[in-house]
């Protein structure tokens, strides 16, 4: 039987959750035996294969267009897609960002902050992304399992990979899901 290809990439975030998940040390071993790793933003292979990847994994919150183009390049290709901690699950620390108006965010973060960057300007290259209301991943694209957590423990995104290695769907139950 093929083994299943699993691509993994991260949004606005922090990228906690990828450190988490390498935080499950020696067992990674064991999971790459049984799955075909195709793309993370660690090997910085940043485009899965078009041969169609079984599960992909995706963390962080979508909160402009470069994110968009992300979450539904990886629903395309992928036939499990995993929302992988909080971020991605509802948003999380960059939903933060909702409270206040566009404009205000970027006046804050360009404006009256200080930048080595900006000048003191808001950026206007028509290269950059352009930011967005910060949305959970299933406001963009459907989403297959969740998995929260900030960052969800490193046992839990153990028992989701070996879940999804083995072509189940993982039921998280009471007991793994903590928040730290
Ligand atoms: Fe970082 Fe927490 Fe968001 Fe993961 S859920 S990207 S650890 S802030």
């Amino acid at each position: 039987m093929a083994k299943p290809k699993i691509s993994t990439d991260w949004m606005a975030g922090c990228s906690g959750c990828h450190m988490s998940l390498l935080d499950i040390d020696e067992r990674i071993i064991k999971i790459a035996e049984l799955v075909d790793i195709r793309a993370t933003p660690i090997t910085d292979l940043k485009e899965p294969d078009e041969s169609g990847v079984t599960v992909g994994i995706l963390e962080g919150a979508v909160n402009n267009t470069a994110n968009e183009e992300v979450a539904q390049r990886m629903r395309q290709r992928c036939k499990v897609l995993v929302a992988l901690g909080d971020c991605a699950v509802f948003g999380g620390v960059p939903a933060m960002r909702n409270f206040f108006s566009m404009d205000e965010a970027l006046r804050r973060a360009y404006v009256e902050t200080e930048s080595t960057d900006s000048e003191g300007k808001i950026p206007t290259d028509p290269e950059l992304a352009v930011p967005t209301q910060t949305r959970a991943l299933n406001e963009v694209v459907p989403v297959d399992v969740f998995v929260p957590g900030c960052p969800p423990d490193p046992d839990v995104i153990f028992y989701v990979l070996s879940e999804l290695a083995m072509g189940r769907k993982p039921e998280l139950k009471d007991d793994l899901l903590h928040w730290h």
